[in-house]
């Protein structure tokens, strides 16, 4: 009995002489911070980073047949140029996501940058290897829209808070280039086929933003050069989580046939 007591009384004093360090917004433990404060440190080397590529299409780190299909068919050549994501979605990251998702962790946005950053470094080599060329770069960051009621519940779209952090880290502009249509049908009421050709409908190019793009050049050097480029622009397009692809996909698909760029998917997860 005297023992267990002088335990406690014991590290309670040495509590005293540590520093008293700010709580993790993810473990909720005491420990030592990461340096922009996010969270601590063993959060942080919790993320499981996709450090070795295998696809070079999808940017997954294991061997897909899906992508040899789709690359097979010399007929309809897929519309994203490839994609990549940061990391595995895994119980770790999926309980990271949701804390910014669902409570909008204004801390966890450095950790997400991080990711980003990582992702767009994958993204990086890629074109890289694809242009022979290690000077060549992306021109702009666009994002996967969600319907206003979503929006709403919600009260911001993660997918455009993710493309402005990665423009914090890149230095590249975020053009909202893409809306949802209002009468889309939801997904879960579909089958998968009918999913896929629905998909194409749901995504259109927003024309009036494009439009005022256009005209206020004469004020913005990066979008001036960026529209008299001797090669096609090179969209960067942000989301959450890459699943099947399908979004992505749909949402190049628009890109690519109104402005006839080369986009390319980043993702903080792939599940
Ligand atoms: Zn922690
Ligand atoms: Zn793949």
């Amino acid at each position: 009995m005297r023992r267990h007591r002088y335990q406690f009384d014991l590290a309670n004093l040495l509590s005293l002489f540590r520093p008293l360090y700010p709580e993790c917004v993810l473990c909720r433990r005491r420990r030592k911070p990461t340096e922009d404060g996010t969270c601590c440190f063993v959060c942080a080397d919790k993320v499981p980073y996709i450090k070795r590529v295998v696809c070079a299409h999808c940017g997954r780190a294991d061997f897909c047949h899906d992508c040899d299909r789709l690359l097979a068919d010399h007929r309809n050549p897929p519309a994203l140029a490839f994609h990549r994501s940061a990391a595995r979605y895994d119980s770790f990251l999926k309980f990271v996501i949701a804390q910014y998702k669902y409570r909008g962790h204004e801390r966890l946005r450095n950790l997400l940058k991080d990711i980003l950053k990582h992702g767009f470094e994958l993204l990086q080599n890629q074109l890289a290897v694809q242009e022979d060329r290690y000077t060549e770069t992306f021109d702009m960051i666009t994002f996967v829209p969600i319907s206003g009621p979503r929006a709403h519940e919600r009260g911001f779209n993660q997918a455009e808070q993710l493309a402005e952090e990665l423009s914090e880290v890149t230095g590249l502009p975020v053009m909202s280039l893409l809306r949802r249509e209002k009468h889309a049908p939801k997904q879960s009421q579909q089958t998968r086929i009918g999913r896929l050709k629905v998909s194409h409908q749901v995504f259109a190019f927003d024309e009036e933003v494009w439009a005022k793009m256009v005209s206020e050049q004469q004020e913005n050097n990066q979008v001036a050069r960026m529209l008299t480029l001797d090669r096609p622009l090179r969209i960067i397009i942000v989301d959450d989580v890459y699943t099947t692809g399908t979004t992505l996909e749909a949402c190049a698909g628009v890109l690519k046939t109104r402005l006839g760029s080369h986009v390319y998917g980043l993702t903080l997860a792939r599940a």
